[in-house]
């Protein structure tokens, strides 16, 4: 029978969550939801000495921003596997128990060397030329283990509570073949995989056996997550062997890298070009905060949509998807190899396409701020849903309504240059004076009758031109439909500044 799918996002509290920790915590989503599983946030805070203080709350909060709910897990709500962080978890012995497992079986060994004698390993094995120094089947043979001690003597150094970790016995010589759901066979020898250190001296797992131990306790039915770890897997499934699981472990889908817009490599948190992480993010290490995607504007339908694309796409040249038509169609037999460029122009366009399905009403509500900001916090709803209409066109973040409209709300201070040199003079005044003057005499001002109006006085007095209209009343030379945005100014503050501009020019 197919097991329950029931995936975990299990990211590690030592910084804010990026945009890639993001793309993999929904693929994972995506993965539960289309298959109607679980999907389960798990903290893997087993290395204190990366522990970052507002990290774990940054990813619970990033995730809700997203939409992005787990079922069960840290912030998330307890379900029959809590608790959810290891450091917890560790309480139970529930790591110790599995190392002793692979302890009891010769699948693992007590190691005893103290920083510096494996310091001293190092640097005899660079000297040697070795390319990648690592313990292994070869290197413990010199090293203080359970391996080359006796037993009395192991005993002897337990029993004064001596230091040690406990590694993982990885086989000199050995093929290990695992199927990745993204990447296919994957066939490695073990010479290339080191004695992984399973606990270590504090007591504490690592990663590698911790979330091996969660992820079988919790019955996980697929890992999903980052490239990085794809060279640690084949440490993994030995792990998984010696404990006799192969057949309970979970389905492996190494997610590709994103890349840079140069295609040169992955994201780093210091780009510049574009946001790295989904909220603002402030590193207690670190001076300068880091500006995130909501506080950049980004709608966080948008920030998904974009994520949702990089690696994976439907078959189909369908660009715009909500999470819910995503999770519909979402496999990871259609996530591809290869690392996924990121292309933040893109991601401008995904925010306006979102914009654009905002209503007149909810892009006022969100546009308010800023016009309070501004020093309009007098204007009615109907005004700033009408401001909205005519500037969201052009703009791809709702910020960006004030500087596609201010000249709404402010008068001109200034002509544009280009246009008065090139098409006023006091020919061209005469007519606008007379053109006002018709303007003047309107019983109702809104955008049909201000074309009516202008029509007329065209035929009537010859060729006025809209540009230099739109100059003398907005002070820019491009915009929204000029006749909307006069209405929009009303009757009375738009033959003012026909005054004020006839005046000035
Ligand atoms: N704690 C690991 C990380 O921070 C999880 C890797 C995995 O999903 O197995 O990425």
């Amino acid at each position: 029978m197919e097991k329950r799918v029931r995936v975990r996002f299990a990211p590690s509290p030592t910084g804010g969550l990026h945009m890639g920790g993001v793309r993999t915590a929904l693929f994972n989503y995506l993965f539960a939801k289309r298959h109607g599983g679980d999907f389960i946030l798990r903290i893997e805070d087993t290395d204190q000495t990366r522990f970052v203080e507002g990290a774990e709350q940054y990813i619970i909060d990033a995730l809700k921003w997203c939409g992005i709910s787990p079922n069960e897990g840290v912030g998330f709500g307890d379900g029959p596997h809590k608790p959810y962080r290891q450091s917890e978890r560790k309480a139970s012995g529930i790591y110790k128990k599995y190392a002793d497992k692979l302890i009891a079986s010769g699948h693992a060994y007590y190691a005893f060397d103290t920083s510096e004698e494996l310091d001293e390993m190092r640097k005899r094995l660079e000297a040697a030329k070795v390319v990648a120094p690592q313990y292994n089947a070869i290197t413990r043979q010199n090293m203080r283990n359970s391996i080359t001690l006796s037993a009395e003597e192991v005993q002897k150094l337990l029993a004064e509570g001596k230091p040690y970790v406990v590694r993982l016995n990885v086989p000199r010589n050995e093929e290990i073949r695992f199927n990745d759901i993204i990447r296919g066979w994957v066939v490695v020898n073990s010479a290339q995989v080191d004695d992984k250190v399973l606990l270590k001296s504090d007591g504490m797992p690592t990663y590698h056996l911790a979330h091996i131990v969660d992820d079988i306790e919790m019955q996980i039915s697929h890992a999903v997550r980052g490239e990085e770890w794809l060279p640690s897997a084949p440490g993994h499934i030995l792990i998984y062997r010696y404990l006799g699981l192969e057949n309970d472990m979970p389905k492996l889908a190494h997610l590709p890298l994103i890349l840079n817009p140069d295609g040169n490599g992955k994201i780093s948190k210091r780009e510049s070009r574009f946001p790295v992480f989904p909220l603002s993010w402030k590193d207690p290490r670190e001076a300068t905060p880091f500006i995130g995607y909501k506080e950049s504007g980004y709608f966080p339908e948008a920030f998904v949509n974009v994520l949702a694309l990089l690696g994976w796409n439907p078959g189909t040249n369908e660009e715009i998807f909500s999470l819910e038509e995503i999770a519909k169609v979402f496999d990871l037999e259609r996530v591809h190899k290869s690392g996924a460029k990121f292309d933040p122009e893109k991601a401008k366009w995904f925010n306006q396409q979102y914009l654009r399905k905002h209503s007149d009403k909810e892009l006022a509500a969100l546009f308010k701020p800023t016009l309070i900001e501004k020093g309009y916090g007098n204007l009615s709803e109907q005004f700033i849903e009408d401001y909205c209409r005519l500037v969201k066109e052009k703009a791809q973040f709702v910020h960006e309504f004030w500087q596609y409209g201010s000249f709404i709300l402010e008068e001109p201070t200034s002509y544009d240059e280009k246009v008065m040199a090139k098409k006023w003079n006091a020919d061209v005044k005469a007519l606008f004076v007379k053109l006002v003057d018709k303007f003047t005499a309107l019983q109702k001002w809104d955008a049909h009758e201000l074309h009516e109006c202008f029509a007329a006085a065209t035929t009537e007095l010859g060729k006025l031109d809209m540009q230099v209209m739109r100059v003398l009343v907005t002070g820019v030379a491009g915009g929204p439909q000029l006749f909307d945005v006069m209405a929009l100014i009303g009757k009375e503050k738009t033959l003012e500044r026909f005054k004020t501009a006839f005046s000035k020019n």
